[in-house]
């Protein structure tokens, strides 16, 4: 037998084209494999950086590129060996695929550090179908079951998509910072990340303030659970809070100054970084050795954190905010992107894919 099968997806050929339709190989599903239909696909920020090359030094980009990491669908198929899960059931898949299972990472729950990760696209693919893996801008993927999530059924199917990856990448560091009630937080950036980090700051109970170059998101800042909202371009508003924040996640995808935010946080507060510019940040150390304050990353987050946010949200009834588009609509969604309007992550209706 073909050990592939052909799927409808949109790839790009280069850094500078424009997302186009395409069919792509996909492995029949081995053993432990998950065969799923995808029903819809968030729209990160990352599938941008990557298909436009702009992270050329740390993941050059391999053409075509099917990107898209925030997966959810319904199975088809399951190999012999699949316990966890059976045809009919809606699944979830991240930002990644697969992982060595051997390393301290992956023992300890933390696939996301694990040296030999395979990401759902632009990773070298173990099993060879293909050059690199491709993403869920797709009809179909193929998963180790170890990398499927299970999906709350009482939520929004377009809406859920998101916390695969801005919702995961989110929870993650604010719970790992303890974020909860008595602490001041501070999110930067009210994009697809950002947003997310607002609804969690508010559901642990933390006093939450949105920092926004864009003042007409203010009103929706506040709906979505912040307490304050501040527009990080008036330098009398940013004034008021320096000194004072436990914890800030900066979840903005370009150049900006982050020294205005170190400063903005307490004795032994912690500045840490999501959102990923291609660029390199000028760090003043100053602003970190006066008042002890530390300055870190995070990426995604493990397989079981994930499922626990999914079922937090299941218990919470927490979805992303969505504009759900055709995929026919991708490089438009891109354009509006780069300009920070996005309300707040798209979600693509993977039917506009199998109807073409
Ligand atoms: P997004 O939806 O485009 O949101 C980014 C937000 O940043 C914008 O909405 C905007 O918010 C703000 N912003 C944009 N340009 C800015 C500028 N020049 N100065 C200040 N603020 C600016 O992007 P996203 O999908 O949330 O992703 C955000 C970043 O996180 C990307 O770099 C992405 O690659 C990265 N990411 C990292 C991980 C990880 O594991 N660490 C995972 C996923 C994504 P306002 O309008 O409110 O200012
Ligand atoms: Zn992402």
């Amino acid at each position: 037998m073909d050990k592939s099968y052909k799927t409808k997806a949109y790839s790009a050929a280069s850094a500078t084209s424009a997302l186009a339709s395409t069919t792509i190989p996909r492995r029949h599903p081995t053993d432990r494999d998950v065969q799923i239909e995808i029903l819809f696909c968030g729209v990160c920020h990352s599938d941008l950086h990557y298909a436009r090359d702009e992270w050329h030094d740390v993941m050059p980009a391999v053409y075509p590129a099917v990107p898209g990491h925030e997966i959810v669908g319904r199975v088809t198929k399951v190999g012999s060996a699949v316990a966890k899960y059976k045809a009919g059931d809606l699944v979830g898949v991240g930002c990644l695929v697969d992982s060595d299972h051997t390393c301290p990472n992956c023992r300890s729950s933390l696939e996301q550090f694990c040296p030999n990760q395979v990401l759902t696209y632009g990773s070298p693919d173990k099993h060879r179908t293909a050059p690199v893996t491709y993403g869920g801008y797709s009809e179909s993927i193929v998963v180790d079951e170890r990398f499927v999530l299970r999906v709350p059924t009482n939520l929004d199917l377009a809406a859920v998509a998101p916390l695969l990856c801005a919702g995961i990448t989110t929870y993650s560091p604010m719970r790992h910072w303890n974020v909860g009630k008595g602490k001041k937080v501070g999110i930067v950036g009210l994009g697809g990340l950002g947003h997310m980090g607002v609804k969690w700051a508010h559901a642990f109970g933390a006093h939450t303030v949105v920092f926004t170059t864009s003042p007409n998101k203010t009103e929706d800042a506040l709906r979505l659970g912040a307490d304050e909202v501040v527009v990080s371009r008036n330098a009398d508003e940013m004034k008021k809070h320096a000194g004072s924040f436990d914890f800030i996640l900066d979840c903005v995808a370009a150049e900006h100054d982050i020294n205005a935010y170190i400063n903005m946080l307490t004795r032994d507060g912690n500045l840490t970084m999501v959102g990923a510019p291609e660029k390199p940040l000028p760090v003043a150390v100053f602003g970190l050795i006066f008042g002890r304050r530390s300055f870190s990353g995070s990426p995604i987050g493990g397989i079981a954190e994930t499922q626990e946010m999914l079922d937090f949200c299941g218990e919470h009834n927490i979805t992303a905010d969505v504009e759900v588009i055709p995929i026919q609509k991708i490089n438009e969604a891109y354009e509006r992107m780069t300009k920070s309007d996005v309300k707040y992550r798209f979600s693509i209706d993977m039917a506009s894919l199998r109807s073409e």
